[in-house]
Order: structure tokens, then C-alpha cells, then sequence
């Protein structure tokens, strides 16, 4: 990481947008628990510590997800944003990174609750050529709302 350099991110919306000083950065991780799959709908929760976190647009909502954290997300689109322990530095989601490949995680926690089929994800086969071409013309006529990645 060099110097001065700032990471943004925000949600689908655009409606929330952050910026972290990237000389800041902690150690990344993808969280297994139960709360956060629930909290991100999904397998794992990608975070990272940032104790430079300045919202720079609209604020997150909260939802207190325990007596000692709080989850931000965007009220307009949903998308989870951040985890907030009390007393800790906030984490915040890599995937809301607009540039989400910059901040690879190096470690996993929480994999008491990991999913049985989590550690297999990279060698799922991939959605063939003839497959993709019976889609195409859905995804050719896609017009993307999504905030673009950049301030
Ligand atoms: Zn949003
Ligand atoms: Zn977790």
C-alpha cells in the first residue's frame, strides 16, 4: 500500500459511499459464522478492519445483530456494509470495495459454522460457452442501475 491512497467503496445504490485510508487497512478475512451468513445472505462474510472509515455519503442503517455488534447496511438497496464492534475498529464489507481484488483476504474465522461445500467453491465447473450463449440475449439487453465504481 502506498502512502496516501484512499480506497472508496459504497453500495448498489449509491445512495451510501465511504472512504478508508488504505495505509489503515487490518487483516482481511472471510467470516463463516451463522450471523454473518444471515447478515449477508450469502456463504461468508469478506471483511476487513478499517480504522480510518469516514462515510462520505448518506450514512449506513444499523441493525444491532448482538449486545456487542452492529451491522450497517444501505436502507434504500440493502446491500451489507459494515461490522461494528463495540470498542474495535469497524470492518468493512470487500465486496462494497470499488475495487474488491485489492484487499484479498488471508485468513478464515467463524468456521465452526462454515457450509460443508464452502471449501469446494473453486472447483465448481464453470457455465460452458453453449450454456452462456442460450443467456446471451437476456444479459445483452441488461441496463445496469448499479452506482458505478467510483465516487
Ligand atoms: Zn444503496
Ligand atoms: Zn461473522
Amino acid at each position: 500500500m502506498t502512502g496516501e491512497k484512499q480506497l472508496s467503496g459504497g453500495c448498489q445504490c449509491g445512495a451510501v459511499r465511504f472512504a478508508i485510508d488504505a495505509t489503515t487497512l487490518g487483516r482481511a478475512s472471510i467470516c463463516h459464522c451463522r450471523m454473518c451468513q444471515k447478515a449477508f445472505g450469502n456463504a461468508f462474510a469478506p471483511l476487513v478492519t478499517a480504522r480510518a472509515l469516514t462515510w462520505t455519503r448518506g450514512a449506513p442503517k444499523y441493525f444491532r445483530s448482538s449486545n456487542k455488534v452492529q451491522r450497517g447496511f444501505c436502507a434504500d438497496c440493502g446491500t451489507p456494509l459494515s461490522y461494528e464492534p463495540d470498542g474495535l475498529p469497524p470492518e468493512i464489507a470487500i465486496g462494497a470495495l470499488d475495487e474488491p481484488s485489492a484487499v484479498p483476504p488471508v485468513i478464515q474465522i467463524g468456521t465452526e459454522s462454515r457450509l460443508p461445500w464452502a471449501a469446494g467453491l473453486g472447483t465448481l465447473p464453470e457455465r460452458s460457452a453453449a450454456e452462456q450463449a442460450k443467456v446471451a440475449s437476456f444479459y445483452d439487453g441488461i441496463v445496469s442501475r448499479q452506482h458505478p465504481d467510483h465516487d
